[in-house]
C-alpha cells in the first residue's frame, strides 16, 4: 500500500526523455531504449573511435555505445548520471554494452577493466566516479577483473590554479600515473570513459598504461561526441 504513495510524491522518470515511467520499467523507458542513438561500432568492426586516437597511442579495439548529441537523450542521461547522483544509469548502460561486447571475440580476451580515474578531490566532491558502475558491469559481463587502483589521476585539472598552469603544459599524460606496473604486464586492458570527444584524456591514460610490458589496450565509452 505504501508504494503508490511514494510514487505520488517521488514519481519515477525516464532519465533520457524525463517522461514518467510505467510501473515495471526502471531508469530508461522502452521508447528511449529503442530510440537511443546506438553506434553498433563493435558489431560492424567500425574504426570511428580508433581513428580519433590514430597515431597518438597504440589501441587494439575501441567502441562507444551511443552517439552524443547536444540537447539529445544521451546528454540527458549522462547529465543525470554525473550531476544528479543517478548512478544506476551507469549500471543500465554497463549491462547494455557488456551484453553486446560479450558476443564479440575481440573483447573476450579482456583481463582487466579500468575506469578513467577522477582526481581524489573531485572524487570526494562528487562522491563517485561516474564510470565506475558502467565499468564494473562490463567487467562482470566479460568475466574480467575491475581495477580502479592501478591508474590514478595526479593533477586536479579542474582547480583554477591548475587550469592557469595547464595552458603551459604540453605533455598531459603526466596528469596520470600507474601504481602497480607489474599488474598490467601481458594483460589486455579495457579502458573505460564516459564521452570521447578529442580523445585527449584517453590518449593520456593509454600513453601511461602503454609503459607496461606487452600490454594491450582497448577502449569503451558510453558515447562519442
Ligand atoms: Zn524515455
Amino acid at each position: 500500500m505504501i508504494k503508490p504513495l511514494v510514487d505520488l510524491f517521488f514519481p519515477k522518470i525516464c532519465y533520457a526523455c524525463l517522461n514518467l515511467l510505467s510501473d515495471n520499467i526502471e531508469t530508461i523507458c522502452l521508447d528511449c531504449r529503442h530510440h537511443l542513438p546506438v553506434t553498433n561500432f563493435h558489431f560492424n568492426a567500425d574504426k570511428t573511435v580508433e581513428k580519433v586516437l590514430y597515431g597518438r597511442t597504440q589501441i587494439e579495439n575501441a567502441t562507444a555505445l551511443f552517439r552524443f548529441e547536444k540537447r539529445g537523450l544521451v546528454q540527458q542521461l549522462i547529465h543525470h548520471l554525473k550531476y544528479k547522483n543517478q548512478e544506476q544509469i551507469g549500471v543500465v548502460l554497463g549491462d547494455w554494452l557488456g551484453a553486446e561486447l560479450k558476443t564479440i571475440e575481440a573483447y573476450n580476451t579482456i583481463d582487466l577493466v579500468i575506469p578513467v580515474p577522477l582526481h581524489k578531490n573531485k572524487l570526494k566532491k562528487r562522491g563517485f566516479n561516474q564510470v565506475a558502475k558502467f565499468s564494473q558491469q562490463i567487467a562482470k559481463a566479460l568475466n574480467a577483473e575491475y581495477k580502479d587502483d592501478v591508474l590514478l589521476k595526479v593533477t586536479n585539472t579542474t582547480s583554477q590554479v591548475t587550469k592557469k598552469r595547464l595552458v603551459r603544459w604540453q605533455n598531459n599524460s603526466e596528469h596520470f600515473t600507474i601504481t602497480h606496473i607489474n599488474a598490467l604486464e601481458n594483460k589486455h586492458i579495457l579502458l573505460v570513459d564516459d564521452i570521447i570527444t578529442t580523445g585527449a584524456t584517453l590518449e593520456s591514460c593509454a600513453t601511461v598504461l602503454n609503459r607496461a610490458k606487452n600490454i594491450k589496450i582497448s577502449i569503451a565509452t558510453m558515447a562519442i561526441a
